[in-house]
């Protein structure tokens, strides 16, 4: 069953909260800045608000991770390439068709875990996501054309090689992002009870897609470390399932050094 994330995210603050943590919303931090003292080594945050001293700094940056990391002085690489997935919901006559989350056997050559069949928690059928390049890091609708994302991407000699090899592949990705019926024969595939399904478009999210400077696609979590501060760097799916054990080896990593 499919669970809204952000109703998670929110009990999560709340707790947070009521153990006397601070949130900031809406505060960019520019850039970090590792500082060595006779005491060891902290760590300062400027934001778009001030400048604050830490002991430890974690930062979870997402589609921002590699520019983050470079304006704070860390290598540029693995950069962040951005995939859109787009989700549908079918009518709700095919509501009942399954119970739980059926996956297709992945791809080894792609860290994409493919279109999969969802039964919501408000009983709707959501079938995807498919991935294909998006021309925004935070574009969530329509085409989402973000000029200095998309000529990132165009100058990224990584992504010019992973793309000549992978072509084909994004010739039947385009399909499903142009069709729904394609889209939805893809799910039939292992569902074959979808066949024929109507549906809408849903919502769309954009994977941080970690891509090596060789063009290879980064597939495994990337942490690295500079002074008093942690840099997640690829943080690929189940990294929202797996948010809370992620979460405990991070605070194990950094209580050790
Ligand atoms: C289409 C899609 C489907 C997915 N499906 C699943 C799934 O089924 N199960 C699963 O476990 N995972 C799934 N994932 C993966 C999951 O979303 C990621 O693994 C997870 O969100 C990574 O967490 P994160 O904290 O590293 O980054 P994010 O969740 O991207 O969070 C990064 C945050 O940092 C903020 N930020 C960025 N730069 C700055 C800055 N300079 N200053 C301040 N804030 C900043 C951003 O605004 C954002 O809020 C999916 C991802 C996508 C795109």
């Amino acid at each position: 069953m499919g669970l809204p994330s952000r109703g998670l995210t929110e009990a999560l603050v709340a707790d947070f909260r009521r153990s006397g943590g601070r949130v900031r919303f809406s505060t960019e931090v520019k850039r970090i800045n590792q500082r060595n003292g006779s005491n060891g080594s902290t760590a300062i945050v400027h934001s778009s608000v001030d400048s604050q001293e830490y002991d430890q700094v974690i930062t979870c940056a997402g589609l921002q991770a590699d520019r983050l990391a470079a304006r704070s002085g860390e290598d540029k690489n693995p950069s962040v390439v951005p995939f859109f997935g787009q989700y549908f919901i079918l009518e709700p006559r095919f509501n009942d068709t399954v119970n739980g989350l059926i996956y297709p056997v992945p791809d080894p050559k792609y860290p994409f875990l493919g279109v999969h069949v969802t039964r919501r928690i408000d009983g709707g059928l959501m079938i995807g996501p498919n991935a294909f390049l998006s021309f925004s890091r935070e574009g969530y609708k329509g085409l989402g054309l973000n000029v200095p994302d998309s000529l990132a991407v165009a100058t990224d000699p990584g992504f010019w090689r992973f793309a000549a090899g992978n072509m084909a592949t994004a010739a039947r990705e385009i399909g499903g992002v142009l069709s729904i019926e394609k889209f939805v024969a893809e799910a039939a595939r292992y569902v074959p009870a979808l066949d024929g399904a109507g549906g809408r478009r849903a919502t769309r999210g954009i994977r941080a897609q970690a891509m090596n400077r060789n063009g290879t696609l980064v597939d495994d979590f990337v942490i690295d470390r500079a002074g008093a501060t942690m840099f997640v760097r690829n943080a690929p799916s189940p990294g929202a399932t797996s948010a809370l054990a992620i979460a405990e080896h991070l605070i194990d990593t950094a209580a050790l050094t």
